[in-house]
């Protein structure tokens, strides 16, 4: 009869070793090559784990896995700002997959809408962050451009923090980022952000009309001639919160295309630290 009190009075999730090495076997970005950098990244996923609270909808069946697959890559992008940069939202809601949502792109209340196919989430500033658990699994397997919901979402909760609109400027920490201007962000992701519409724009002009954009073969060509996924050409909220999530997954990749936006990033993500 109180089955349903026990349940809601379960221990928080904690960080079980066995479960940690699972999820970085499925999610190899997690692998971090400094033990410093490990450590702190189960500190935080660990913190992460009993300081938010975890609400699976639409009957999921959420266990431990998931849960420390989400931690951990909620974490990484805060590795070196620490958890109090997500210290303005407690929830996290998972769906099992793909979900509606009613409103579209970013309205005046910040909130971010990521309702195209190939996205789900949702963000929204001072709220929780709702992702698809389906969607979290399939950007385990990709080889392509980085397709990683959990960065994305989160890199939209940083952008959201100063001012609760998400135009592609995070918060700056004052002693973290004091050598970061806000003006100088915005002129670089602004020009990266164009140059990548340009090439958006240069390849669907040039794409070969016999096949479907859509289709396997139509997204390779897609995964093959662009350095982000295309979806980063519609706002700079989401080139931000794109090339985050490739920041993140495929870093020699975003280097390569836009190196002066990867040695910003790494003067956000990574302040006081030196690049190699
Ligand atoms: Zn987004």
């Amino acid at each position: 009869m109180f089955n349903w009190l026990r349940r809601a009075r379960r221990e928080p999730p904690s960080l079980k070793p066995e479960v940690r090495d699972a999820v970085i076997a499925a999610f190899p970005f997690l692998a971090l090559p400094d033990a410093a950098d490990a450590a702190r990244l189960e500190e935080i996923a660990a913190g992460f784990l009993r300081d938010k609270g975890f609400t699976p909808v639409h009957g999921l069946d959420a266990d431990d896995f998931m849960l420390t697959a989400i931690a951990m890559q909620a974490a990484l992008p805060v590795l070196h700002l620490g958890p109090r940069a997500y210290d303005d939202f407690e929830e996290i809601v998972i769906y099992p997959g793909e979900f509606q949502v009613e409103r579209e792109a970013t309205d005046e209340f910040g909130i971010v809408h990521d309702d195209s196919g190939a996205r789900a989430g949702e963000t929204m500033a001072g709220g929780p962050v709702i992702l698809g658990w389906e969607e979290i699994r399939r950007g385990a397997q990709g080889d392509g451009p980085a397709f990683a919901p959990v960065i994305h979402e989160f890199a939209h909760k940083l952008d959201m923090r100063n001012g609760g609109v998400a135009d592609g400027i995070p918060a700056f920490d004052p002693k973290l980022h004091a050598g970061l201007d806000p003006d100088d962000w915005a002129d670089e992701l602004d020009a990266a952000w164009e140059a990548f519409g340009g090439a958006v724009e240069d390849l669907e002009d040039r794409f070969p009309r016999s096949i479907d954009p859509e289709s396997d073969e139509g997204r390779a060509i897609y995964e093959r001639e662009l350095p982000l996924d295309a979806y980063a050409a519609e706002s700079e909220a989401e080139f931000f919160a794109v090339a985050t999530e490739a920041y993140f997954v495929t870093p020699a990749r975003l280097r390569g295309a836009f190196p002066h936006l990867a040695a910003m990033f790494d003067a956000y993500f990574r302040p006081g630290r030196s690049v190699g």
